[in-house]
C-alpha cells in the first residue's frame, strides 16, 4: 500500500530526498507519490521515511483493505 499526500501539503519539498525511489514529485497542485514506485519503503528502511519528515504530517500509509 502507497503513502498518500492530502491537500494539505505546503509543498515544502521536504519529503523528496528521503524516498529511495524516486516515487515523490509535484502534482498539479500538490506533491504526490506515484503509486506504481512507492514501496513503503521495503528494502530500504523498516518504515516509510517521508512520513516522519512532512512537517505538517499531510501523508499517510493507507492500511490494506
Ligand atoms: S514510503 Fe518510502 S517509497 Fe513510499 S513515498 Fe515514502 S519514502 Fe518513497
Ligand atoms: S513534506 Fe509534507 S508538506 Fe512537504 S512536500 Fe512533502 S507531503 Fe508536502
Amino acid at each position: 500500500m502507497p503513502v498518500v499526500i492530502d491537500s494539505d501539503c505546503i509543498n515544502c519539498d521536504m519529503c523528496v530526498p528521503e524516498c529511495p525511489n524516486d516515487a515523490i514529485a509535484m502534482g498539479k497542485e500538490h506533491y504526490v507519490v506515484d503509486v506504481n514506485k512507492c514501496t513503503e519503503c521495503e528494502g530500504f528502511y523498516d518504515e516509510p521515511a517521508c512520513i516522519p519528515v512532512c512537517p505538517i504530517e499531510c501523508m499517510t500509509l493507507i492500511p490494506d483493505a
